[in-house]
């Protein structure tokens, strides 16, 4: 009897000492979940100042994300909920800038924000429906270290030695390394990106402090796609800060807004094609459809295809005219693509595009990869025109700080001129920034230089001007 319990104390002590924390030991989710204080927060308050970067609004593929200067940042997060809330004042880096982002000088306030699977944007004090964001954001809200534990204790994910796997299927996937201490030094992930099909993102977290009982990092950096996408100095954390985030009337009912589309006729054979943030034009030629730009996502393109089937039902679309590689402008390119449709693009981005289509989006599988087409990219320098006896469509290179490989498309009998980020009409009665956007003046400069005899503007920001409208804007 006596042998028995000592050799079962003996295997309990063996046990035991398996669990202690030590280098090389195998760690619980358990026992990272007590280091970080994760087992006990429901929510946290973070506070912070550093820097962000815009990802997908490079001045060339390849170049660095747009950098912003965070003066104050509080986010708030429920784990409980999965919601999320950021409130941010943000400066630009650079003055004039180069690259893309909302063009304002001095402070911007932003706020967006989360819940479940609804993401939204604050905009004048209104909540205004953002779900191409959701996946972002639910991957901000996981990857912090006590997200990664409560999405593995909630079964979305494993630990394996000193690693951790999460996943939200169709969003992104996660490996987390615990570090000494049980604290988590760093993730890698692949996240679904609508232009390049899988996107890296690595995030790095150290020094660490206690913040009532939770273990948070004071210094975090981010990449996105190679580049960086956030460093951050957190000066504080307060955790079970009392918060969710009430998913807004108007974002419930507005699901998927980029499958809206609606088209105004501008010329014979010629359509403006809105419905949200970001338009298209379509272009009826002999035989077959232009598209001018195809934005955001697979969702945004079929919505733009099944409009030119409906308008123009015998012909096929042939070609569709990417405006710049900005990823709110690109995204949609995947689903032409997938159509069998060619790009059009600057010189520059071309083989840039030409691998990001061709790369298998694994995390959330779309049609592009599903289709399994090669695409076909073609590249345009200065200018190129589409002719076939019946209508002319001249594609010009417009040189911007926006980006290096922005393309204007005009139709010379028409008289009407297609442009994207340079000149964004704001509503009919609201007084034009001053001094005004270089990039908008730059843009009329090169309309001039180019003596482009302009009736009408069709902006794929905005609204349809008259060409004296840019003049007004600019103050001549
Ligand atoms: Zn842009």
């Amino acid at each position: 009897m006596r042998s028995i319990l000592s050799s079962l104390t003996a295997a309990l002590t063996a046990a035991l000492l398996l669990l202690a924390p030590g280098a090389g030991q195998a760690q619980t989710l358990q026992d990272v979940a007590k280091a970080l204080g994760a087992d006990t927060v429901k929510s946290l308050e973070i506070q912070g100042t550093g820097a962000s970067f815009l990802v997908g609004q490079s001045v060339l593929p390849g170049q660095p994300w747009p950098q912003f200067n965070i003066k104050s940042l509080t986010l708030l997060m429920n784990y409980e909920t999965g919601s999320l809330r950021e409130e941010a004042i943000r400066v630009r880096a650079l003055e004039p800038p180069r690259g893309g982002g909302a063009y304002a000088r001095g402070d911007l306030r932003q706020i967006v924000a989360l819940s479940g699977d609804h993401a939204w944007n604050v905009v004048a004090d209104a909540p205004v429906p953002a779900p191409i964001a959701v996946t972002d954001r639910q991957f901000q809200l996981w990857s912090t270290p006590q997200g990664v534990v409560k999405a593995a204790l909630a079964g979305q994910g494993t630990m394996q030695g000193r690693t951790i796997a999460i996943a939200v299927p169709g969003r992104f996937k996660a490996t987390a390394t615990v570090g000494a201490s049980n604290l988590i030094e760093r993730v890698d992930a692949t996240v679904a990106n609508a232009v390049l099909g899988d996107m890296a993102v690595t995030v790095t977290y150290a020094d660490y402090k206690d913040f009532g009982g939770v273990k948070f990092p004071t210094k975090i950096r981010q990449t996105a796609g190679g580049h960086p996408s956030v460093e951050l100095t957190v000066t504080d954390v307060s955790p079970n800060f009392v918060f969710d985030a009430p998913l807004p009337a108007v974002v419930r009912q507005t699901p998927n807004p980029y499958a809206r589309v609606t088209s105004q006729m501008v010329a014979d054979g010629v359509w403006y094609v809105t419905g949200g943030t970001h338009h298209s034009v379509l272009i009826e030629m002999k035989d077959y459809v232009v598209v001018v730009e195809s934005p955001q996502n697979d969702e945004r393109a079929f919505a733009v295809i099944t409009e030119a089937r409906n308008l123009v039902p015998a012909k096929p679309i042939r070609y569709v005219v990417m405006s710049h590689h900005h990823f709110d402008h690109a995204g949609g390119l995947r689903g032409f693509a997938a159509r069998n449709v060619t790009v059009i693009t600057h010189e520059s981005s071309r083989d840039y595009l030409e691998r990001a289509l061709s790369t298998p989006a694994t995390v959330n599988p779309d049609a592009l990869t599903k289709s399994g087409l090669r695409p076909s990219v073609e590249g345009v320098r200065g200018k190129r025109v589409l002719s076939d006896g019946t209508r002319v469509v001249e594609i010009h290179h417009l040189p911007s700080q926006h980006t290096d490989d922005l393309l204007m498309v005009y139709l010379p009998k028409e008289k009407l001129l297609v442009e994207a980020d340079v000149y964004s009409p704001l509503p009919a009665n609201t007084a034009p920034p001053m001094p005004p956007s270089p990039f908008t003046v730059a843009f009329a400069d090169e309309v001039a230089k180019l003596r482009l005899a302009v009736d009408q503007i069709l902006p794929l920001h905005g609204r349809i001007v008259p060409f004296s409208e840019l003049n007004k804007t600019i103050g001549r």
